[in-house]
């Protein structure tokens, strides 16, 4: 089978992406009111195949108009799903994981062909997604208020948590599927209606899913997806209608979302850029340790927010980087939908060149290159953006390579003597999103845990991204707003809690003037 009719058998032939009347690629449709429609919208971003450079389709960056249209009638449908009882609520998310369970094999190859990580991981990605649509079913048990009786004599005090309106979502292009399934199942179970604002750059799994959501039971308008850029996520940010904003992506454009929607009055919550430390100490198991490094560092290409991409190893454990960089090297580079690929390509030639660039500065910084994926590529794919799994030794924290966040297959390490020494260095680091420990010792865990600043932390777990009992806590420079995405704190931030002080009298009872605070 070549190529191209693999990829093309991928595809589905039925979903709302391919309702369309052009000639050549599809155009991404827009979702409003219920309806997949054209967008009028003239500039277009063409989506890619990251292995083979084949466009798949068109994303249309919407009008201002049709933005308003959106919100428009994603207001209008808040008056009546706020009201919806909490059964039809948790039906729709239960039939909706069903859908997805369906129809894993279909999203899992899409995603793979839009986004570049192999099959696996797209399953993984959407399967990550799902836990939080698990949570939206259950929002039952979620929306449990608390009461407690004779706060004063014969009054009693209950809270509700309410809706707040409609909620606006925009998302990155590394998880098409788990990060707009952090942000609409649960406002919208919750109550509230939403914008989703997708990433240009793979937008297709995520409209298949925002299809499947509304073949669930949606209303029409409870959903609605716009597409585009600056001027589109600066329009939803300081719209009157909105009252919520849940961002991930990079820091430097969540730093525009945080300050524009804050300013503008709304509640938001930006998850940005990260780099994620992992500490090797000497009494660590070596053969697992450095097996879960490598499938941290250099899976997904090293495109997650939760890649480690610096490793600081304690004492001895620097002998085993011989052994580090072997496993990496044995990596299999290729599209992401053949078979035994262990990382696809980058999503862009830009990117591509971009994390060639850092690493060859990293180079001339004065580190040592100690495995270069710079000329690697994958039999079959020569227009692919690849880049190959890279190992930089002796690196400082002055470098470039250490300073950005490189977003590539590319691991820095720096060898220290102590785990003090380690703490310091991720201490001082702006970035706060995941760190994670390679260890046998239960006092040196504790330590770490008690002492690193970092919202995630894994022991002997290299990427602890934790289920929806919990929620993703990312910390300091990775996040702006108090609460995260999924897990109890996503049910805080997306709605508000009513506090009611009640007193009932019977007919015969009095009540004297209280001129005082006191509840009486
Ligand atoms: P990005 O910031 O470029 O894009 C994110 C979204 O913002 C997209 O929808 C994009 O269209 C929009 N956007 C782009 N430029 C904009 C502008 N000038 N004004 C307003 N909106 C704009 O991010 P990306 O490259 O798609 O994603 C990768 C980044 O996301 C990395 O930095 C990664 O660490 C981060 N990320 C963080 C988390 C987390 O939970 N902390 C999770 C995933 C990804």
């Amino acid at each position: 089978m070549s190529t191209s009719q693999h990829t093309n058998a991928a595809l589905p032939a039925d979903t709302c992406i391919f309702n369309k009347t052009d000639q050549g690629a599809p155009r991404v449709p827009l979702l409003i009111g219920g309806a997949f429609i054209a967008s009028q919208g003239q500039e277009l971003h063409a989506v890619r195949n990251p292995a083979t450079q084949e466009i798949l389709a068109y994303t249309p960056f919407a009008t201002a108009e049709e933005v308003e249209r959106a919100l428009q009638t994603a207001s209008k449908a808040y008056q009546t799903w706020r009201h919806t009882s909490l059964q039809v609520r948790s039906g729709i998310f239960w039939r909706y994981q069903q859908l997805i369970r369906d129809n894993m094999e279909q999203l899992a190859a899409l995603l793979c062909r839009e986004q570049g990580k192999t099959l696996a991981d797209a399953h993984g990605d959407i399967q990550r997604g799902l836990e939080v649509v698990e949570q939206a079913a259950n929002i039952g048990h979620w929306q449990m208020g608390a009461i407690a009786q004779n706060i004063a004599g014969g009054v009693d005090t209950h809270t509700h948590l309410s809706p707040i309106g409609v909620c606006v979502g925009i998302t990155p292009f590394n998880f098409p599927a788990m990060i707009p399934l952090w942000m609409f199942p649960l406002a919208i179970a919750c109550g509230n209606t939403f914008v989703l604002k997708p990433s240009e750059q793979d937008p297709l799994v995520t409209m298949r899913l925002c299809e499947l959501a509304m073949q669930a039971g949606l209303p029409p308008g409870v959903l609605n997806v716009v597409h585009g850029g600056a001027e589109v996520v600066r329009q939803l940010c300081n719209h009157a209608l909105v009252a919520a904003v849940s961002f991930v992506g990079s820091s430097r454009v969540g730093q525009i979302v945080h300050r524009e929607a804050s300013l503008a009055g709304k509640r938001v919550q930006c998850m940005m850029g990260a780099k994620n430390h992992a500490v090797l100490l000497p009494d660590a198991v070596c053969e697992a340790s450095l097996n879960q490094i490598v499938g941290a560092a250099f899976g997904a290409a090293g495109q997650r927010c939760m890649a480690l991409s610096v490793l600081l190893t304690v004492g001895a454990a620097r002998d085993w980087l011989p052994l580090l960089v072997e496993k990496a090297r044995q990596l299999r580079l290729n599209a992401g939908h053949e078979a035994g690929a262990d990382l696809g390509p980058l999503i862009t030639p830009q990117a591509r060149d971009r994390v060639c660039q850092l690493i060859a500065r990293g180079q001339a910084q004065g580190a040592r290159l100690l495995l270069d994926g710079r000329s690697a590529s994958a039999p079959g794919y020569a227009q692919g953006n690849f880049v190959g799994p890279t190992i930089l030794a002796d690196v400082s924290c002055e470098m470039a390579v250490y300073q950005e966040e490189i977003f590539g297959p590319v691991l820095c390490v720096m060898q220290l003597d102590t785990l003090e020494q380690a703490i310091a260095i991720i201490n001082a680091n702006p970035h706060g999103n995941g760190v994670a420990l390679f260890t046998q010792s239960g006092a040196a865990a504790r330590q770490f845990q008690h002492e690193v600043e970092v919202g995630q932390i894994g022991v002997n777990v290299p990427i602890p991204v934790p289920s929806p009992l919990f929620s993703f806590t990312g910390s300091r420079a990775s996040k702006l707003g108090d609460l995260g995405p999924y897990g109890p704190q996503a049910i805080a931030f997306y709605t508000q809690t009513k506090t009611i002080t009640t007193r009932w009298l019977h007919a015969t009872q009095t009540a004297p003037a209280n001129t005082t605070i006191g509840l009486g």
